[in-house]
């Protein structure tokens, strides 16, 4: 089954060309484009970006972007559009910084690169998740806060997640790029994560912007699609339920250790009819936290040593959520001290 006769589909490809030329003007300096659009997938690609240098510098780009007929969903023109969006940002980033360009360094994935061109091509072509054939790419429903966003899975295009919030939290899309384009072309994890962790540029450092997102992550309010639409994910992140009986006056210790830019959520649950409190670490502290009492919705940040009074409830257990964040460039650990006081 067909999608549209080719004239639409042209004139599709040449809508696209002009919103991404006026959204990414001004970026970068001129260079040419020539794109190529063919009738089938290419290895499994819908589009793809070919820098052309003589080596050491950017001459022009290539671009190919499927305009397959043989695709069954609604959204079939709007995925050739995004394609185009997509890979014409490939060129801005090869145009800009080729040493960033794809390495074909084993163990990594190109998370700046397919991270920053999902998260444009889902600001000029935002698609809603489950709806045909888009959805079987990796989108920013598949960010997992396990994993460093530089080790997300599926190249990287799920470290969208992370671009949409910034603009969220009122970042421009141009100062985005801006940074962006500086930053991508590390060679390993560890000096991406070292490049991260030590960043200290004044609006758009990692460290500054990481527990945000963290938060944001958790009470699912990054904004996702242009129109406002805030993310649904698809998985909770992972939660840790921990009861404890102890003794009155009995202090545990509990270490807590994260990955570096990774997050988590521990639920600690207390058993019924016990006052208790819990401790956030107070020395040489790496993770940062926030905390969210029962029955409350948004999370207050949790500065170093803090104790919090655990109230027994009516009924049922008494509990804390704790959110803790590492933005070291190694991992997080610390020590979380719970002491039944009644
Ligand atoms: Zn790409």
């Amino acid at each position: 089954m067909g999608i549209a006769g080719l004239n639409t589909r042209i004139s599709k490809v040449k809508d696209a060309i002009t919103k991404a030329l006026q959204q990414y003007s001004g970026w970068c300096g001129r260079f040419k484009i020539y794109i190529g659009l063919i009738g089938e997938v290419v290895e499994g690609n819908y589009g793809q970006a070919q820098p052309v240098t003589d080596g050491t510098t950017f001459g022009h780009c290539n671009v190919l972007v499927s305009a397959a007929n043989d695709i069954i969903s609604v959204d079939a023109l709007q995925r050739i559009q995004k394609s185009v969006a997509h890979e014409i940002y490939h060129c801005l980033q090869y145009a800009q910084n080729l040493a960033g360009k794809r390495k074909a360094a084993k163990g990594r994935d190109d998370w700046w690169i397919e991270g920053t061109a999902r998260f444009m091509d889902g600001e000029l072509y935002p698609i809603a998740p489950g709806s045909g054939v888009v959805n079987l790419g990796i989108f920013p429903e598949h960010y997992d806060p396990r994993v460093s966003i530089v080790e997300q899975p599926g190249k990287g295009y799920a470290a969208s997640l992370f671009f949409h919030y910034l603009l969220t939290t009122g970042h421009t899309l141009s100062n985005i790029n801006q940074w962006v384009s500086k930053k991508i072309g590390q060679k390993s994890v560890a000096s991406d994560l070292a490049d991260l962790a030590a960043d200290t540029s004044p609006h758009l450092s990692f460290p500054k912007n990481w527990h945000g997102f963290a938060v944001a992550f958790a009470s699912r309010t990054i904004k996702y699609l242009s129109s406002g639409d805030l993310i649904e994910l698809t998985s909770n992140p992972p939660s840790v339920t921990l009861s404890r009986n102890l003794a009155v006056g009995q202090t545990r210790a509990l270490s807590r250790s994260i990955k570096s830019f990774t997050f988590d959520v521990v639920r600690y649950t207390f058993p019924v009819n016990t006052t208790n409190s819990l401790q956030f670490p107070d020395t040489a502290t790496t993770l940062r936290c926030s905390y969210r009492l029962r029955g409350r919705t948004f999370w207050d940040s949790a500065r170093a040593g803090l104790s919090i009074s655990i109230q027994p409830v009516a009924s049922g257990t008494s509990y804390i959520d704790t959110l803790c964040s590492c933005s070291a460039a190694t991992t997080c650990s610390d020590t979380f001290n719970i002491e039944r006081s009644l």
